[in-house]
Parts: C-alpha cells; sequence; structure tokens
C-alpha cells in the first residue's frame, strides 16, 4: 500500500467510526478522537484515552500531559507530527476516570484496524492501558518499561516499546527522568528492528528505501508532512 492509500484507507476509517456508538461513552463525548499525524510512521504511540481538551478538539494529547509529550518526542529530534498518536479508548471518560473493562472490549478493534493499516515498526504503549491490551499480558508499566516485545495483532506482527503515561510524570521529577531514559533508546531501537528487517528477506516494505527515510527521521531532518489533518 502506498502512502497515499494508507492515508486514505485511513480516512475512511474514521468515517466508519465518527458516529460510534459501541458503548456508553457515545452519551457523553464531544468527539470521537482517532487519533492524529502521519499515518505512514514507523513510530506510533498509544496512550489511553482522551481526556477534557482532547475530546474538545478531537485530537490526542492536546492538554499538559501531551505538551510533555511534544517535549520528549523534541529531544530525540521528533515533532508529534512525524509520528501517529492514537489511545485504547476513542471517546472520553466522564471525570477522567480509567477506562472499564467493557469500554476496552469494545473500542480495541478500532485500534487493531488502525494498527493494521499504518503497521508501524514499532508501537510506543504509554501506561498500563494501552501495554496490558496490546502485549495480552498482565504485567505492569513498571516492569516492562523501556524492554521491547514481540506481539501480534491479528496478522500484522509488531514490537512493542511501553513507556510510562506522560502524565504519571507531570508531578514527579524522578519520572520525568525515567520517562527521557526510555525516550532516547528509541532511536537505536528503531535501528536494531530496521537490521533485523534487512536480514529477513521478506520482511519490511518495498516502497523505496525504509531505512534511509528512518535515518533522517531520527536525525530530525525535515520530512514531507504526510498529515491527517482532518482529525
Ligand atoms: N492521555 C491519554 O492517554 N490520551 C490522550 O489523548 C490525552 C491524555
Amino acid at each position: 500500500m502506498t502512502a497515499e492509500e494508507r492515508k486514505q484507507e485511513l480516512v475512511s476509517f474514521f468515517h466508519e467510526i465518527e458516529d460510534c456508538k459501541k458503548c456508553g461513552l457515545c452519551q457523553t463525548r464531544t468527539n470521537v478522537v482517532f487519533g492524529s499525524g502521519d499515518p505512514d510512521s514507523e513510530i506510533m504511540f498509544v496512550g489511553e484515552a482522551p481526556g477534557f481538551h482532547e475530546d474538545q478538539q478531537g485530537k490526542p494529547f492536546v492538554g499538559r500531559a501531551g505538551k510533555l509529550l511534544e517535549e520528549l518526542l523534541e529531544e530525540i529530534g521528533l515533532t508529534r507530527e512525524q509520528v501517529f498518536i492514537g489511545n485504547v479508548l476513542k471517546c472520553r471518560p466522564p471525570d477522567n476516570r480509567d477506562p472499564d473493562p467493557e469500554e476496552i472490549e469494545s473500542c480495541k478493534e478500532h485500534l487493531f484496524k488502525q494498527i493494521e493499516l499504518i503497521r508501524p515498526r514499532v508501537i510506543c504503549t504509554l501506561g498500563n492501558f494501552s501495554t496490558k491490551l496490546l502485549s495480552g499480558q498482565p504485567e505492569g508499566i513498571t516492569n516492562v518499561h523501556g524492554k521491547l516485545r514481540q506481539c501480534s495483532i491479528h496478522d500484522t506482527t509488531v514490537y512493542l516499546y511501553p513507556i510510562f503515561h506522560p502524565a504519571a510524570a507531570l508531578y514527579t521529577p524522578k519520572m520525568r527522568e525515567t520517562l527521557s531514559e526510555d525516550f532516547k533508546r528509541l532511536p537505536s531501537v528503531l535501528r536494531e528492528l530496521e537490521g533485523e528487517a534487512a536480514q529477513t528477506p521478506d520482511a519490511g516494505s518495498t516502497e523505496g528505501d525504509e531505512s534511509d527515510e528512518a535515518e533522517a527521521v531520527m536525525a530530525g531532518a525535515p520530512q514531507e508532512p504526510n498529515q491527517m489533518d482532518l482529525f
């Protein structure tokens, strides 16, 4: 699939679910928060659920945790426009309470479909909810952060790189340091995965030289914007 086709598929999928009524959150939400960024990115971030500002604007991570996420990305030479950012839940739980298991169950196929379309090389799960959902394991983020692991989403194999949720670091300087350390390993994690893909004849895409592109991304070189401005 070309980058443009991928983008169009995601836009169509957004229209399929923009009026989703699979769970009770549809009664209190303002907007479905689909996700934003580059649908062709090698890196996807998956948070928990939209908060107040995200619900209002229909865009993920635009509040205080989002500011911190942007800072952490900047530390490794990336902008939010160069990655794809989504959430486990597409709608805000009232009062920002934790997602409940039925809501996750109702919403998870939306996320799985996004992953199948975007096919990122690595998914950074932010916090417990996305880490447990995508790994299928009960281990919490404290034990698994910074450790790369493979997982399968239906027929798509991806690597997870769990990281603490930025909201956890808003008031805790020590946590901010840990997050920063985990983020700083991301460029080498990506290079490692590219190396592996290069050694597997069938692996990876045949659409151009992806390793050059990824090197450029990590060096902070300007990329052709391929945004989902719709969202
Ligand atoms: N926290 C999340 O997990 N997701 C958002 O979009 C915003 C804050």
